[in-house]
């Protein structure tokens, strides 16, 4: 047995998103996130409906269909046909994403020069909103393809650092199986 080496902030703050993330209960997606200003946690959140209202689990998911482009040479792992058109996707729509749960109960005073901790890539409409949230910095770890491109040019506009941590682990047990 090695001795547990002691996990650094990065790892530390995202293993929490990820714990956070196991309260979802929409079966398509776990999506969490944690607001930190220094080294102090000032809120989580995840994926949700909202309060006193049926879940996923309770009342199915709510699946809208979409075509959607994924721009050339953004897919990570996405292997076969990189040229090929609009693919139809599902999305549920039923919750409420982390972010903007996160930024639903945190303080605007607390979120000023923040970071913020998130198990996925935030899509356009949680960029945009923590673009204008007081967020210095947004750390991700999965990617998502159909948003990064214009999500990259805001934050950068915006000047808030967006970055992924490489070659990070999640914690046992803390993800779903892919549904898209
Ligand atoms: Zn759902
Ligand atoms: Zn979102």
């Amino acid at each position: 047995m090695t001795a547990s080496v002691r996990k650094d902030w990065d790892t530390y703050f995202m293993d929490i998103a990820f714990m956070v993330s196991t309260r979802s209960r929409c079966p398509r997606r776990h999506v969490g996130a944690v607001l930190v200003q220094g080294k102090k946690l000032l809120g989580t959140a995840y994926n949700g409906a909202p309060m006193g209202v049926p879940d996923c689990s309770e009342a199915g998911c709510m699946i809208v269909e979409e075509l959607e482009r994924v721009p050339q040479g953004a897919g990570a792992g996405a292997g076969a046909g990189d040229e090929a058109g609009p693919v139809k996707k599902q999305r549920c729509i039923r919750t409420i994403h982390a972010e903007q749960n996160l930024l639903l109960f945190t303080d605007r005073n607390d979120r000023e020069g923040s970071t913020v901790y998130v198990t996925d890539q935030p899509c356009w409409t949680c960029s945009n909103m923590l673009a204008n949230s007081g967020v210095a910095e947004i750390v991700y770890i999965r990617m998502y393809p159909k948003d990064h491109e214009k999500v990259a040019t805001l934050m950068r506009q915006r000047g808030i650092v967006f970055r992924r941590i490489e070659g990070y682990v999640p914690p046992p047990d803390t993800e779903v199986q892919d549904g898209s």
